[in-house]
């Protein structure tokens, strides 16, 4: 079993944990692919546009606005724009909220942690009420505290850094904001989810595998400068190349989510119809497989196996 002392730092005391979010304390891929599947077959069902079409015009909406979780997808699709023309209220009215809906809906089934994260995240926060445990993430700063929330999980973490918020979808003809401005007002109102942490809003470029992203929530809590502090630094992925490879360049200490790795292949395939094949792999990790896959500090069989690594 692994040591402390493997960590090739003299320190031995964790004094920050990091954690990346999709695939490491919940199952992004059969959460997204089923929510998001039932989502498109709803918008086909209303409109009669083939699901083929729809999922390449979602494909080309993740790519223009950097993020397979755009929360305006619907009303961004050229097929639906094409269908409803200017008629922009029944557009809301009739594809976007029950596709919406649908999408929730599907998501209460399958948005939940990975066993034993909930309790883990409460156990580390007994033992270690001092130590920050920090949420990471590539995907919009929004849509990751807006899961964190329904999760259960957003008020075990004392910050969390994302990338930008989505932007707002207006009408390229007339420049109307094409979203229901209850749904609007929702949106801005919960912006934080009543979380009293640190929230930081990183640029796209900060993106993983650069070491950016991780960089700044090492500066931000003082355990930058020297070297030797960056082994009492924990950092939890579940990709090997993007999450283990980044820590490594940093020197920190690296846990691997091996049990977030996707194991079923027709969830990979459904994934590949609707996102930017870029994303398939930003999204979804896989085994190991190279020798020089980057080796990670500790390999994880499930989340709760951090607590070996905490004195
Ligand atoms: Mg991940």
């Amino acid at each position: 079993m692994e040591t402390l002392s493997d960590a090739g730092s003299n320190s031995s005391t964790v004094k920050l944990i990091v954690t990346d979010i999709d695939n490491t304390v919940f199952d992004w891929v059969t959460y997204y692919v089923h929510s998001f599947t039932a989502l498109l077959r709803k918008v086909e069902t209303i409109t009669g546009i083939p699901y083929e079409r729809l999922a390449s015009d979602a494909r080309e909406v993740f790519t223009r606005h950097g993020s397979i979780e755009y929360p305006f997808l619907i009303q961004e699709l050229a097929s639906v724009d094409q269908h409803y023309g200017d008629d922009i209220d029944r557009m809301l009215a009739e594809a976007v909220d029950p596709g919406r809906k649908t999408f929730l809906k599907t998501a209460e089934s399958w948005l939940v942690p990975y066993r034993g994260v909930r309790e883990t995240l409460e156990e580390m926060r007994r033992r270690l009420p001092e130590v920050p445990i920090v949420a990471l993430t590539d995907a919009p700063r929004y849509v990751a505290m807006w899961k964190l929330n329904k999760l259960g999980l957003l008020p075990h973490f004392s910050a969390v850094y994302g990338l930008a918020d989505p932007r707002i979808p207006t009408c390229e003809r007339n420049g109307r904001v094409k979203v229901d401005p209850e749904i609007l007002l929702k949106h801005l109102q919960q912006s934080n989810f009543g979380f009293k942490g640190r929230i930081r809003i990183l640029p796209d470029e900060y993106e993983k595998p650069g070491t950016r992203g991780l960089k700044t929530v090492l500066m931000d809590y003082n355990l930058d400068e020297d070297p030797a502090h960056r082994g009492s630094v924990l950092w939890v992925g579940d990709n090997l190349r993007k999450d283990v490879g980044l820590g490594q360049r940093l020197g920190v200490r690296t846990a691997w989510a091996r049990y977030g790795v996707l194991s079923d292949e027709s969830l990979y395939r459904s994934l590949h119809e609707f996102s930017p094949v870029a994303n398939v792999h930003k999204n979804a990790s896989f085994a190991a497989g190279s020798p020089d896959a980057p080796q990670p500090t500790h390999t994880l069989g499930e989340f709760a196996e951090l607590l070996n690594f905490l004195s």
